[in-house]
């Protein structure tokens, strides 16, 4: 037991969510499958248990529209004395358990895995350490942190107003949302966006803000704060379609090698740390390659003549726009550097070889930069707008339906390209799904709420920070207004345009990609973020800090929504008097 558990406010949460955690953990929902299916279940019976169905003004399981596996997101809802409405988020999902080696098969059970804490420590650095600094307060597994101790946290908060809504007092209307697919696409969380708008219209809810637990962990070695957010990063994910010159493998001078060009580009951006966007002292990390490939199928001498990479672009304030000028720049730098180099290297290897050779040179190599927008543009005024179109949605239907989006894009990137006659080298530049709007903090009362809780408990050394720093479903609940979205949908070959789906019904083409941006929009929420602590989260060490995640947690959570609640009911009065 720590300090922090002889606190009686801590203890009232603590046994029920460190249960209602290993419950949720034990149960599998490796995101995208049909199996997250069982989480959302038993989150919805974890709120209803003990007879509380009734108390809810509504609970159930909301399918996701036209969802390849059937998926739902569980959901409960108390209309309360107040319109004004808090809204608690939280992923069920997790990613896979194969890193978990020989203990896979304890992966999701964390008494288990707490008789095989040796072995763990063996698979995972740091544990020794931790077990020493807090023992007996560490519950292991796949989930733990990230994040069924989250969704456990909100389950508590809302039994507990739940009870107090059947005696009638509960301060305000509470929405709580456990989604599936946050580690894959997110697609719980659009569909929660739909839900949101649609549960607004017909209780009357007005939003104050949401409250989502994903996990918290240590920002540096040592670190003794815990985190709480008030707003998250983005991400975007460009692409570049790079084409070198077909040539036989023993004559490389007459064509270029796709891959070398790739090479140059991967050294050129990957963790570029130019690259970082920054506010003040908060900075993003730096662009990776999640992918990088030729196109190749199989073995032959011909010089690859296409190569596509995507690269893992963190936001905090930058717009596509912005994104895909800075590529642009860098991108057709590094082929010009590439193309003159290889023009001085060809030769010198003439010389080198052929003492008849004469200094002439020959053309110099000239590389082609184009944004998808710009290279469909220019084949359209060569083709015609139907010939590009009909060609474009041939290749669509030709490719399997459940080919990865992201090639997707690139094999319709390379269609357009075989249709515009150009020659190579070249770079084409366009966007893959998924994009995660970066969300900025904005003044609330719900951000002031949260300020307020925390201050006043100093012992937990809480500390507010804007952006999230992982990808989080936060990044949906909220677009700003001045945001423009033109590059995006310009230069992303599957995005297709969402209408409301009231209105036309018609269900997404196969393998495109859109967002619900208008609700986005329309819901604009405040959004903060008060999740468990944890470590080695998507590792084998998987282990969330149970005193502060299971007590702490809940308890802040629940005395923000007190706070909102305070607060509610001065507006209201304020009112009544103008
Ligand atoms: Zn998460």
């Amino acid at each position: 037991m720590t300090d922090q558990m002889s606190d009686e406010s801590y203890a009232r949460w603590y046994e029920r969510t460190r249960d209602d955690t290993a419950r949720l953990t034990r149960i599998r929902s490796v995101s995208p499958s049909a199996e997250e299916n069982r989480a959302a279940e038993e989150a919805l019976s974890l709120l209803r248990e003990g007879g509380l169905d009734d108390a809810y003004t509504l609970s159930g399981l909301d399918a996701l529209a036209g969802d390849r596996y059937g998926r739902h997101n569980a959901y409960a809802v108390l209309r309360g004395h107040s319109p004004r409405a808090v809204v608690l988020l939280g992923h069920l999902d997790t990613v896979g358990t194969a890193d978990y080696g020989p203990l896979e098969p304890w992966a999701l059970d964390p008494d288990g895995l707490a008789q095989r804490h040796e072995e763990v420590a063996r698979l995972a650095p740091g544990v020794v350490e931790d077990l020493a600094a807090y023992p007996d307060d560490w519950m292991f597994g796949r989930g733990v942190a990230d994040m069924k101790s989250g969704v456990a946290a909100t389950i508590s908060v809302m039994r507990h107003f739940a009870e107090q809504a059947r005696a009638g007092a509960c301060p305000l209307s509470i929405v709580l949302l456990a989604t599936v697919d946050e580690e894959n696409e997110s697609a719980g969380v659009l569909q929660a966006v739909r839900f949101l708008h649609t549960l607004r219209e017909r209780y009357g809810l007005e939003y104050i803000g949401a409250i989502n637990t994903d996990y918290t962990a240590a920002r540096y070695p040592g670190d003794p704060h815990r985190y709480i957010y008030t707003g998250t990063v983005g991400k975007l994910l460009p692409s570049l379609f790079v084409v070198g010159q077909a040539a036989h493998a023993g004559d490389p001078f007459a064509g270029l090698d796709a891959n070398l060009l790739l090479a140059e580009l991967v050294r050129d951006l990957s963790m570029n740390t130019t690259l970082c966007d920054a506010v003040g002292r908060e900075v993003a990390p730096p662009p990776v390659t999640l992918h990088a490939t030729d196109l190749k199928d199989g073995y032959d001498t011909q010089l690859p003549f296409a190569a596509y990479l995507y690269l893992n672009v963190v936001t905090l304030t930058t717009e596509p726009s912005a994104l895909l000028e800075t590529l642009r720049g860098r991108a057709e730098a590094v082929m010009a550097a590439l193309l003159a180099r290889l023009d001085d290297a060809a030769a010198r290897w003439r010389r080198q070889g052929d003492a008849m050779a004469t200094d002439e040179e020959g053309p110099r190599r000239v590389g082609t930069m184009l944004t998808y927008a710009e290279l469909r543009r220019t084949t359209v005024e060569r083709l015609g707008a139907e010939t590009v179109s009909v060609a474009l949605a041939a290749e669509w239907d030709h490719l399997p339906a459940d080919l990865d989006k992201r090639e997707r894009c690139m094999r319709l990137t390379q269609r357009l390209w075989a249709l515009s006659g150009r020659q190579g080298p070249a770079v084409v530049l366009f966007y893959a799904p998924p994009y995660y709007p970066h969300v900025a903090a904005r003044p609330s009362a719900l951000e002031d709420a949260v300020a307020a809780a925390a201050a006043a408990h100093p012992e937990h050394k809480l500390v507010a920070r804007e952006y999230f720093p992982l990808l989080s479903d936060l990044s949906y609940l909220r677009l700003d207004p001045d945001v423009d979205l033109t590059a995006l949908r310009d230069n992303m070959p599957v995005w297709q345009e969402q209408e409301p789906a009231s209105e036309s019904g018609k269900p997404p083409r196969p393998g495109s990609y859109s967002l619900p941006l208008a609700q986005m929009r329309s819901l604009d929420l405040p959004v903060v973020n008060i999740g468990p602590y944890g470590r080695a989260v998507h590792q084998a060490g998987e282990r969330v800090l149970m005193s502060y995640s299971f007590g702490v947690v809940p308890q802040l959570i629940y005395e923000t929504i007190e706070r909102l609640a305070g607060t509610v009911h001065h507006g209201d009065t304020e009112t009544r008097r103008g």
